[in-house]
């Protein structure tokens, strides 16, 4: 079949669990000229920010297969037999380099002749590593990756690795896009890159400068997502509070964030909006008053903390400190009662002391916060924070981790019971799941209900009754209306 190359994705979001995730990706087939492997490799979801994550995780994987499938090539699931595979790594630890390969390795027993492709944040910041893995044929740096298709015109295998990388000093473009594999919500990306400099992140590194979508460009793009059915949208970005940036060579905010959330309000589209993650700093009092009286906002918010000690927060070199994170939740929860607040927590930080810690643990726990992503902090290469001799040793950051992820739940159990008798709007998804479908309320409640057919895929009323066995909400059905269905297509632009 040499001329019967295949794509398929593989979405990696625990490294040694990947093989686990294969089977419930999406694939797609077009007219078949070439197939191209997707693999999608994320050492964690949201270590160090959210924010990163989601545009991660949601759209390179995205845009790239569309520039794919325009020239010929067809995406197909990882278990199918491919030709290329493309590794997107989205994030470098010291493991970075075994994860990778390891996978080339599973790669290669499946299929000894196949071409194989690195892209993402490792592929950015450390080419030469990956040349050295055994099998790799080319690894293309930040601004190279959106060119793939020119680099896979010849899939003989490489004698020796190729590497397409630039300086990620050099102002990159921004590439729109926004997912389309879910009929419920998609993820549409407004902003890349970071011009933050916190002490344990490589991210500005690897994805360089801050640069933004216009306001004009995101509404046709909300438009397009609306005409498909779409009823939610998620708004993404690296740094998606620090919008506005158009030409990253001037650092000017031509536009804002704030500018952003009125326009999208005053749109036409039938969707709700919801913001992925915004850095507390960013998130200003005149935006949280807009959304609190928003139709199309939703009361949401994901708030990355990252530590309740002021010392920690210095040597983090956030640009916040302890207060004026309580005043943000102070200043929605006083607008929004039923608003929902997540927050992203590191601990094992360098010199993060017991003290330190309990300071975190109190300061969270007196906090009207929903729930928390709990990360326990591993050295990356190439930062301040690596540097740093106070080594937490790695029982201890687990042992703080674990301390988290229960006082988080305790805290959405709190979130859930005082949500409970009250009237939501769920967007109900399509899974059917042992007889059971599930969705989220605008203030992110998760719901589940029994199955039925015209209840897939549609936006319901319901009463919050009571928490179940697994964590989800049980509810009654007020009434509901399904979506309209449409045909998706991959969307880049
Ligand atoms: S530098 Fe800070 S704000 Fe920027 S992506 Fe990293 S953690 Fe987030």
């Amino acid at each position: 079949m040499k001329n019967t190359h295949i794509i398929s994705y593989l979405q990696n979001i625990i490294t040694t669990q990947y093989e686990f995730l294969l089977p419930s990706f999406p694939c797609f087939r077009a007219t078949i000229k070439s197939n191209v492997t997707f693999v999608t490799w994320i050492e964690h979801p949201h270590l160090p920010c959210t924010h990163w994550a989601a545009s991660s995780i949601f759209l390179n994987p995205l845009l790239l297969p569309k520039k794919l499938v325009e020239e010929g090539f067809t995406k197909v699931a990882f278990k199918e037999p491919a030709d290329v595979y493309i590794i997107n790594t989205c994030s470098v630890t010291q493991e970075a380099d075994k994860e990778c390969r390891y996978i080339v390795r599973t790669i290669l027993n499946r299929a000894p002749a196949a071409f194989i492709t690195i892209i993402g944040c490792y592929a950015q910041l450390k080419p030469e590593e990956i040349s050295k893995i055994e099998g790799v044929d080319i690894v293309l740096g930040a601004s190279e990756k959106f060119n793939i298709a020119k680099y896979l015109h010849n899939l003989d295998k490489k004698a020796n690795t190729e590497i397409h990388s630039c300086e990620i000093e050099q102002p990159l473009a921004f590439h729109s896009a926004y997912s389309s594999g879910d009929r419920t919500r998609s993820f549409l990306k407004l902003q890349d890159g970071c011009d933050y400099n916190c002490s344990y992140c490589t991210i500005p590194l690897a994805r360089g400068k801050s640069r933004s979508d216009t306001i004009e460009n995101a509404i046709k793009n909300v438009a397009k997502i609306a005409a498909t059915g779409v009823k939610e949208i998620v708004l993404t970005g690296v740094n998606l509070g620090d919008f506005g940036i158009s030409n990253p060579a001037s650092d000017e905010h031509i536009e804002s964030f704030y500018e952003l959330v009125q326009a999208l309000e005053s749109t036409d589209a039938d969707v709700r909006f919801r913001i992925s993650s915004i850095e507390p700093n960013l998130l200003k009092n005149e935006t949280i008053e807009f959304i609190a009286q928003s139709k199309k906002f939703v009361p949401h918010f994901h708030i990355p903390l990252q530590s309740g000690s002021d010392d920690i927060l210095k040597k983090m070199r956030r640009r916040y400190l302890r207060d004026l994170y309580v005043g943000r939740v102070t200043k929605i929860k006083s607008l929004m009662p039923h608003c929902c607040i997540g927050a992203d927590v590191i601990v094992g930080f360098p010199g993060e002391t017991d003290e330190h810690f309990n300071e975190t643990y109190k300061f969270l726990n007196e906090l009207d916060i929903s729930y928390l992503h709990v990360f326990t902090y591993s050295e990356r290469s190439n930062t301040l924070a690596a540097e740093n001799s106070e080594v937490i040793p790695i029982e201890v950051r687990r042992k703080r981790n674990r301390m988290l992820q229960i006082l988080s739940e305790k805290k959405l159990r709190h979130f859930y019971q005082k949500q409970m008798g009250t009237e939501q709007t769920v967007l109900l998804e399509a899974v059917n799941k042992d007889g059971f479908l599930y969705g989220y309320t605008n203030n992110y409640v998760r719901v589940k209900t029994e199955y039925s057919p015209e209840l897939v895929h549609s936006a319901a009323k319901v009463l919050l009754k009571n928490i179940n066995t697994d964590g989800t909400v049980a509810v009654d059905i007020i009434s509901s209306e399904q979506f309209q269905q449409q045909e998706l297509n991959y969307a880049t632009n």
